[in-house]
Formats: C-alpha cells, sequence, structure tokens
C-alpha cells in the first residue's frame, strides 16, 4: 500500500527526516511514536503534500504510484487523508458545506459527478451515526468555538465521509479527555478495513489502548530507530524516549 525509501525532508532550510523509511500493507494499523521535535509532524505533512516541506532524497510509493510527483489533490483522490495535530478554524463558513466541497473535489477528480447538497445530506446522516458528532456542528462555522474533542471528531468525521484507503492521523488523541478519547477512538475502529491502511502518530501510549496497532515504531530524529509490536509503546511509557535512544539499533 505505502512504501517509504530513505526519505530525507527540509523545512524552512533544517533538515528534519533523515532518511526514513517505512512499509505499510493494505489493512494495517502502524503507530509512530516518538519525542517532541522528532519530525512525526514533518512526515505527516510530505505524505499529503503540504506546501513547504521539501524532499530532498528518498521515495514514497503508493498503491504503485510515485506519491511525490502528485499534487496535494491528487493524492486526497488518490485516498491519502491527513487528520492535522492542530484543526484550523474557518470562520464564516458553514461545517457542511465545507465538507461537500471536500467530498465533490474527490470526486471530480476521480471523475465521478459531484453531489447536491440533498445527495450529500443523505450520507452525511449515515455517517452521524457512526461518529457520534452532534448535527448541530454541522451547522457552525468548520472548527470555530469547537471544543478541542469536537474538533478531533470532526477530523475523524471528515475521515468517514472521504473514506480513505491510507489515514493519517496526527495526534488525534492529544489533549482529550478519556470520554472523548474513546468517541475518536471507536470512530476509527469502525473503519478499519481491510482495504484501508491507517498511520497513527502520537506521543502518548494512550491511544493505543483504544486502537489496537499492528505495528509500532519509534520515530527519533529524522528516522525509524526502532519498530516492534503493541509491547513497544508500553515499554515506552514505562522507560520513556531516552530508553529507545540508550538501547534501540538505528535501523537506517
Ligand atoms: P513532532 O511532530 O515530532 O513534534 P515536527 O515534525 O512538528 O515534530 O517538527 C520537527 C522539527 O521541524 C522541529 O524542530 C520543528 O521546529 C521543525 N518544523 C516543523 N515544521 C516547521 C515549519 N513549518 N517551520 C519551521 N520549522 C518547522
Ligand atoms: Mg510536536
Ligand atoms: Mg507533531
Amino acid at each position: 500500500m505505502l512504501k517509504i525509501e530513505n526519505l530525507h525532508a527540509r523545512v524552512e532550510g533544517k533538515d528534519i527526516l533523515k532518511g526514513l523509511s517505512l512499509d505499510i500493507g493494505a489493512g494495517e494499523v502502524h503507530a509512530i511514536m516518538g519525542p517532541n521535535g522528532a519530525g512525526k509532524s514533518t512526515l505527516g505533512n510530505v505524505l499529503s503534500g503540504r506546501d513547504g516541506y521539501e524532499v530532498t532524497e528518498g521515495s514514497v510509493t503508493f498503491m504503485g504510484q510515485d506519491l511525490l510527483a502528485l499534487e496535494p489533490e491528487e493524492r486526497a483522490a488518490a485516498g491519502v487523508f491527513l487528520a492535522f495535530q492542530y484543526p484550523v478554524e474557518i470562520p464564516g463558513v458553514n461545517n457542511t458545506y465545507f465538507l461537500r466541497a471536500a467530498y465533490n473535489a474527490q470526486r471530480k477528480a476521480r471523475g465521478e459527478a459531484e453531489l447536491d447538497s440533498m445527495e450529500f445530506l443523505k450520507i452525511v446522516r449515515e455517517k452521524l451515526k457512526i461518529m457520534k458528532l452532534s448535527p448541530d456542528l454541522l451547522n457552525r462555522a468548520v472548527n470555530e468555538g469547537f471544543s478541542g474533542g469536537e474538533k478531533k471528531r470532526n477530523e475523524i468525521f471528515q475521515m468517514a465521509l472521504l473514506e480513505p484507503k491510507l489515514a493519517i492521523l496526527d495526534e488525534t488523541d492529544s489533549g482529550l479527555d478519556i470520554d472523548a478519547l474513546k468517541q475518536v477512538a471507536e470512530g476509527v475502529n469502525a473503519q478499519r478495513d481491510p482495504q484501508r491502511s491507517f498511520l497513527l502518530i502520537t506521543h502518548y501510549q494512550r491511544l493505543l489502548d483504544y486502537i489496537e496497532p499492528d505495528y509500532v515504531h519509534v520515530l527519533a530524529d529524522g528516522r525509524i530507530v526502532e519498530s516492534g509490536d503493541k509491547e513497544l509503546a508500553k515499554k515506552l511509557e514505562a522507560h520513556g524516549y531516552a530508553w529507545v535512544a540508550d538501547h534501540g539499533e538505528p535501523a537506517g
């Protein structure tokens, strides 16, 4: 599904990713953990094609395509979705309108007919049940005045609508209380599918109590320095990230 080889990336003239390699198979859930500033968000931003992130070396193949050659909209249309660490507020733009625009942009890029507001509403109602998102959030401006938990659930709701092949969730757990965390995890678990892969970026092990990953990787200083199963996340929780630096063998 996704193959990242020796990826080097630079932000504002600074090298952040320094030879990151990672393989994600269809239907797999991979967690990337790591200390603050390790480059976790940079990885998500590079994969989604965000402006300002310059790839200097390496390759990313997504479902047989050179992902890095695609524009951000083309990546979205191909099925790559990124839920932001800090979801943006868009004052004055109705959330349902925004979601439909994103939904239709993806359909258009795939050569499919766009949906009118009635057709779209039908799909929204179905997905609302899965996400337990309050319908009144749809009628407000995008994320404006949303609580931290509501913003994160809104991101997961957007993901449910777009039905990506690869979903990258950047610290979707941060700042959530336990109930909001469980709701977000339920939303993600409901979308687990043999054809859909997840890259969960997280600083804490807690999220992984609710979304069970197939693999856990540690990102430090721009590379994957250790990989394992969910037990690795527990070790990190117990020993801290310094333990990896002392104990882990850099993996390339
Ligand atoms: P993480 O998500 O693991 O905490 P980031 O990928 O956000 O780490 O950041 C890695 C490094 O890149 C940090 O030193 C951060 O300051 C820098 N960085 C990331 N994005 C930008 C940006 N847009 N402008 C300047 N520096 C950035
Ligand atoms: Mg950070
Ligand atoms: Mg980050």
